[in-house]
């Protein structure tokens, strides 16, 4: 395995904790600086080897994502909306989803990995058409008219949103994508304990 790019960072305050994580073409990796230069190569490798691992299932569940929402698009809005990318993220704050009409592209939730169907479909329906129509208005509304199950995905979400203990935000004119965000981009972070593992 390549380990071009990678940046090894000595830590007095880390015991037996390793974690690694991308930052643009580079990837940091931070180990206890009681390592030795053979304990810092293999923990390398395996952090390396981790990192990969994980974008390969982050990539094929977004690559799902994107084709249901074109299936979405091609069934209830005549095709018209084209994301360019639709990923799943973990940095939403309050919001369901977020769509970014001059980019093409659409965020969701991975706190909706788990929901029915119909309403993970109701919330891509719901960005796709904001790539056709800004803001809440009837416009906006008419798009979504012909999906059979508007209403009771709406309610499940006002449920879900309660129960996590979201309240719906106050300033927001819609619960799915209306309130504050967080800052998106987040490093994807692989952490391992590095105690009671075999040597390797
Ligand atoms: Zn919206």
């Amino acid at each position: 395995m390549s380990t071009e790019g990678v940046e090894v960072r000595r830590s007095r305050r880390r015991r037996r904790t390793v974690s690694a994580y991308r930052d643009g073409d580079r990837t940091i990796v931070l180990i206890p600086a009681s390592f030795s230069a053979a304990e810092e190569d293999r923990w390398v490798e395996r952090m390396l080897t981790r990192l990969a691992a994980g974008e390969r299932r982050r990539q094929s569940s977004d690559e799902a994502l994107t084709a249901r929402a074109a299936r979405l698009s091609r069934r209830h809005l005549g095709g018209h909306a084209r994301p360019a990318s639709v990923r799943w993220v973990s940095t939403m704050g309050r919001r369901w989803a977020s769509c970014t009409p001059a980019e093409g592209t659409i965020r969701v939730s991975d706190r909706l990995r788990d929901v029915p169907d119909s309403v993970l479909d109701y919330v891509l329906l719901h960005e796709l058409a904001h790539l056709l129509v800004a803001g809440h208005g009837p416009a906006f509304w008419r798009l979504l008219a012909g999906y059979p199950h508007l209403e009771r995905a709406r309610g499940f979400l006002d449920g879900l949103a309660h129960a996590e203990g979201l309240a719906p935000p106050g300033e927001a004119d819609d619960p799915v994508d209306g309130g504050p965000e967080e800052a998106p981009g987040e490093p994807v972070v692989v952490s391992a304990e590095t105690e009671g593992v075999a040597g390797g």
